[in-house]
């Protein structure tokens, strides 16, 4: 049976960039919370004019918010991607408490570490499809076509956040508010929690992902 996955772990830490591979290839849907809220904000609706300042800052958006916007785009069978929720353990309760209660069982997590340095790096060096949300980086995994998407040719944007002083604060945030999450899935998931070394070359680190979900039947290892 599909099972629902979690990807938590800092900003830049290569979630989104695995959840489009195994989403186009492997069958899975990919949720972003991140580009839920980029396509509110771009469209002006209530939701993105209310995140668009912490968004902006760099800060969380309240978890009321958050967990209602998931909920109305949960799709309605399991082998959903959750990258980048949840963020907060408030964030985790509910999503256990709403996959629970549509019978679906309780979601795998995965944590994808890699070293602070490494992520500003990255995340200075993203270039991002703002139409579709797919992600290069301008070293480690750059476009056919200089700042353009190889799928749809388009330009290619830095994001605002993904300035030198925002990506800072980001991972601050990170570090206080979704850091927890470790210690929450570490205690409350035994045998579905998994901590990956997401500083590894990008096809390892998929290598990796589709290794462990295969062998999701038996339990996880534990390695934090
Ligand atoms: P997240 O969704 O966790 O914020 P992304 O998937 O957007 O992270 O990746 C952040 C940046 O790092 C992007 O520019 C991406 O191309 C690059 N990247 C992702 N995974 C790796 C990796 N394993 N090695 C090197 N660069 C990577
Ligand atoms: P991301 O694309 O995942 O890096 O998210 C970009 C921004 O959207 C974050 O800096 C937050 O402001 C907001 N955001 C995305 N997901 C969440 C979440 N699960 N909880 C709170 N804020 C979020």
């Amino acid at each position: 049976m599909a099972t629902d996955v979690i990807f938590f772990g800092a900003p830049g830490a290569g979630k989104g960039t695995q959840a489009q591979i195994l989403s186009s290839q492997y069958g899975y849907r990919q949720m972003s919370t991140g580009d839920l809220l980029r396509e509110n904000r771009e469209r002006g609706t209530d939701l993105g004019n209310a995140a668009e300042s912490y968004m902006q800052r760099g800060e969380l958006v309240p978890d009321d918010l958050i967990v209602e916007m998931v909920k109305e785009h949960l799709p309605t069978a399991a082998g959903v991607i959750f990258d980048g929720f949840p963020r907060t353990i408030e964030q985790a309760k509910s999503l256990d408490a709403l996959l629970e209660a549509l019978g679906r069982g309780l979601p795998h997590a995965i944590y994808f570490y890699v070293p602070r340095s490494t992520l500003e790096e990255r995340l200075l060096g993203r270039w991002t499809n703002p139409r579709t949300g797919r992600v290069y980086h301008e070293r480690f995994n750059p476009p056919k076509h200089d700042r353009r998407d190889d799928d749809d040719g388009g330009p290619l944007i830095q994001r605002e956040d993904d300035k030198p002083d925002i990506v800072h604060h980001r991972l601050d945030v990170f570090e206080r508010q979704t850091m927890p999450l470790i210690k929450y899935y570490d205690e409350t998931a035994s045998g579905r929690y998994l901590k990956i070394d997401a500083s590894q070359p990008i096809l390892t680190v998929t290598g990796e992902l589709l290794g462990a979900l295969e062998r999701r039947s038996s339990p996880w290892l534990k390695t934090s």
